[in-house]
């Protein structure tokens, strides 16, 4: 049965890059208050997905709604003014600025009143995801996990309603990991509807409310985590088995 309301469909959405389908036809919906993860082997078009749901990406055909709007056109910044934010697979941060001030960059093309929201919130928002004491450091001067949560606070400062998160804890130890995860979980206290693609797929078993698997750029399977990591073509194409 479908809820009444997604917060975000996805409609046949396709991406390629010449003859690459990188993304080749895929629908899923998600719903307010959730917690959603995508397992997939090295190449299954996981971020280019998340690049398709940003804007950033262009697409080959498809659609995308969040809360009964089409943004399929909209420009990235549109949709990050919407609600959508995201972390990237590979750190993007500028080597050359404060930590503090990578955090707030993102914001600087919203509207004043959230901008000067986001400003207000930035010690709480940097206490909590730990990286208060480096506020003013250079991100090449921390560790990588480090420069994981700095992206972290960057995509949370300004309060999306969908957070995209590509592979959060890769080089990350066991503890920054259990962090990440434990802060997933408050985000969704707050209402914070998150999509993570990670490969730990205990965390994703352990953290996740519902499974995506893909692979070749199509979805194989999805529906509760922990049935989604037995099914036969996930076993398969992800875990080798
Ligand atoms: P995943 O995140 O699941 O590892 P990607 O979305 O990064 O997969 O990549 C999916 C496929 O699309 C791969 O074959 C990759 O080489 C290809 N691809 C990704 N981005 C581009 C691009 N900008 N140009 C050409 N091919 C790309
Ligand atoms: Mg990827």
């Amino acid at each position: 049965v479908r809820q009444r309301t997604a917060l975000l469909e996805v409609q046949d959405v396709a991406v390629h890059f010449g003859g690459v389908k990188a993304v080749d036809g895929i629908s899923l919906e998600m719903h307010p208050g959730k917690i959603y993860g995508v397992l997939g082997p090295n190449g299954s078009g996981k971020s280019t997905l998340l690049g398709a749901m940003t804007r950033l990406t262009p697409l080959t055909r498809g659609r995308f709604v969040l809360d009964g709007h089409d943004y399929t056109k909209a420009a990235a910044r549109k949709v990050h003014h919407m609600g959508i934010a995201r972390t990237f697979q590979t750190v993007r941060l500028l080597d050359d600025r404060s930590v503090r001030d990578n955090i707030l960059l993102g914001q600087d093309t919203l509207p004043k009143e959230r901008r000067k929201e986001a400003t207000a919130r930035v010690e709480e928002v940097m206490e909590r995801v730990g990286v208060r004491e480096v506020a003013r450091m250079r991100p090449d001067e921390l560790s990588y996990g480090m420069q994981r949560r700095v992206e972290f606070a960057r995509a949370i400062i300004g309060r999306p309603r969908l957070l995209l998160l590509d592979e959060p804890t890769a080089g990350m130890n066991n503890t920054e990991r259990a962090e990440i995860s434990e802060l997933m979980k408050q985000l969704l206290d707050e209402g914070v509807t998150q999509f993570i693609v990670e490969h730990d797929v205990q965390m994703m078993v352990d953290t996740c409310d519902h499974l995506f698997a893909m692979n070749f750029g199509k979805l194989i399977a999805e529906g509760d985590p922990r049935e989604v990591v037995r099914h036969p073509d996930v076993q398969e194409a992800y875990l080798g088995k």
